[in-house]
């Protein structure tokens, strides 16, 4: 998986297109992250359903989004970047392909 949580992402496809957020979880078996106040929809939640979630009216949700349709932007030169790995002793770290720095 490319991204992790807190990673900032900008959206590359679909109705948010060009918006920021920060990722709030991911979903490595769907390939799919969770970004804050993005992707969001209104959902009606009717009285009989409101006893278990607590809410009534409209709510808002974030659906996760797929992780084609989003890109990571560099928190060290803050650029719209693509992801790219080096194997260091035993570990796997995450470089920027902009500035090769770890992320
Ligand atoms: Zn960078």
């Amino acid at each position: 998986m490319k991204f992790k949580k807190n990673d900032t992402v900008i959206i590359t496809a679909g109705k948010d297109k060009g918006k920021q957020g920060s990722v709030l979880d991911i979903f490595p078996q769907d390939e799919k992250v969770l970004v804050s106040n993005l992707n969001q929809y209104k959902r009606h939640i009717k009285k009989e359903k409101s006893a278990i979630t607590g809410r009534t009216g409209i709510v808002t949700f974030s659906r996760p989004i797929p992780v084609s349709n989003i890109a990571l932007i560099c928190p060290k030169c803050k650029k719209r970047t693509r992801v790219g790995f080096s194997i260091t002793k035993n570990e796997k770290v995450r470089i920027c392909k902009k500035c090769n720095l770890p992320i």
